[in-house]
């Protein structure tokens, strides 16, 4: 039933825990707003995310296939990936007793930034801005939740609150960009933060996983040489001694999924135990992350993660479709940097601005970051095949 009182008055945050985030004791947005009549501060922050542009985008983004390259369709992309990620770090969130909707918030922003074509287009876009500040994926989400996106008269940006921007400028290892400068007091974030930092790797390994399996990357013979999986495969047999084929690899995927995710809750609550933190401020004070794995399952964690690379990341259908990404993107960057004159009006007008202080290239390292798949490749259609329409 609806609550009838007002939004000031009413419960988003029953039973929390001490060290949970609390949209109503934030530090609020950079522009200060008016609150919302009925959603809270973070849940409003997920739905200026998924209203956005790069939020939108994220649908014709690569997690490691692109169905660009006759691949098919089944498989993850950025989007579906941000959804899974979403959905694994509410759960822990949930069961650990802290903020929700500031998780899913920090979960559905994480991606943001990454170009097109996965890992490999952010490697790309960083060898070719070197000289220019480089260019990794966390901190374009910042870039774009700060700045790019632009949907208000009065800001650049979602302005959103400083708990969802923390979470996202603390992830990833670059903390030279000025936008992190205001998250450098604590040794971590929050604990919703850490969540989603660890939910992630959870649910790209597994799904990577299951991807490789249904485009045949990965092998059923090769399956026997990772260790979560054999035990998988022991613990569902256990169960369904006759399941084989698609079905036993569901099961065992899950099997690997739930494993991860109540290792992480059961350890996590030991931590928070052994460090009784009575805040969020003591949860980011704490040197050591109060959200991880035991030692036995990191050790698991790690070992799947060497498995995808050696068998799938690194496989030469995968390496066939990167060196096919290079082309592309660094022939865009290339030509829009030499030619600016064919880049879209609005963009150019950044360029022109950018090129008094000598930062242009950054301009076109958005404007080619910020494509899809889809787009990136429809304009390398359009600017160097000469029978395309321009
Ligand atoms: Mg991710």
């Amino acid at each position: 039933m609806r609550d009838p009182r007002p939004a000031e008055t009413r419960d988003f945050e029953g039973g929390l825990a001490p060290y949970a985030s609390r949209a109503s004791s934030g530090r609020g947005r950079a522009h200060p707003e008016a609150e919302h009549q009925y959603r809270s501060a973070y849940q409003r922050d997920r739905d200026r995310i998924i209203h956005s542009q790069a939020f939108r985008r994220l649908e014709s983004k690569t997690q490691v296939y692109t169905n660009l390259f006759q691949e098919g369709d089944l498989f993850r992309k950025r989007l579906t990936h941000t959804i899974e990620v979403a959905q694994i770090s509410r759960t822990v969130a949930r069961e650990l007793c802290v903020n929700e909707d500031l998780a899913e918030s920090i979960a559905l922003a994480h991606d943001l930034g990454h170009a097109p074509f996965g890992h490999k287009g952010q490697d790309i876009l960083d060898d070719l801005m070197r000289d220019a500040g480089g260019f990794e994926h966390n901190t374009q989400s910042l870039r774009i939740i700060c700045l790019i996106e632009h949907r208000y008269p009065d800001f650049q940006g979602l302005n959103l609150t400083w708990e969802v921007r923390e979470g996202v400028a603390k992830k990833g290892h670059r903390q030279a960009e000025p936008l992190k400068k205001e998250f450098e007091g604590f040794p971590n974030p929050s604990l919703e933060a850490q969540i989603v930092d660890v939910c992630d790797p959870i649910t790209y390994t597994t799904h990577d996983l299951d991807d490789g399996i249904t485009n045949g990357t990965i092998g059923q013979e090769t399956l026997g040489e990772c260790l979560f999986w054999n035990e998988g495969v022991g613990a569902v047999k256990s169960r369904h001694p006759d399941l084989r084929g698609k079905i036993l690899n569901y099961q065992v995927i899950r099997h690997i999924i739930n494993a991860q995710i109540t290792d992480l809750i059961a350890q996590t609550r030991r931590n928070l135990e052994a460090s009784k933190p009575s805040s969020p401020d003591d949860v980011r004070s704490n040197p050591d992350k109060t959200c991880s794995f035991s030692a036995e399952m990191k050790a698991k964690h790690d070992d799947l993660k060497r498995f995808l690379y050696r068998n799938m990341y690194e496989h030469h259908r995968v390496k066939r479709m990167e060196e096919k990404a290079r082309e592309v993107i660094e022939k865009l960057f290339h030509k829009f940097l030499s030619s600016p004159e064919l880049l879209p009006a609005s963009v150019q007008a950044h360029f022109k601005r950018e090129k008094a202080g000598g930062n242009e290239k950054r301009i076109v390292c958005d404007y080619v970051a910020g494509m899809t798949d889809r787009y990136a490749l429809e304009e390398y259609d359009r600017l160097f095949n000469l029978r395309s329409r321009v």
